[in-house]
C-alpha cells in the first residue's frame, strides 16, 4: 500500500460523460446549447469541463 501508486478508477483525470460514463476529453460546441461531448459523441451540457 505504500509503492506510490495511488490510481484508481475513480480518479480519473476527466470528467465521465453523464449519458455513457467515458471518460470526456472535449467537448465540442455547435451552439450556445448544443455541445458534444468527446470522443463518445454524446450530447452534454456545455459547463461539463467546468
Ligand atoms: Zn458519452
Amino acid at each position: 500500500m505504500s509503492e506510490g501508486e495511488e490510481q484508481s478508477e475513480d480518479d480519473c483525470p476527466f470528467p465521465l460523460c453523464p449519458r455513457c460514463g467515458e471518460p470526456v476529453l472535449l467537448v465540442t460546441s455547435r451552439g450556445p446549447h448544443d455541445h458534444e461531448a468527446n470522443p463518445c459523441g454524446c450530447r452534454v451540457s456545455g459547463n461539463l469541463l467546468e
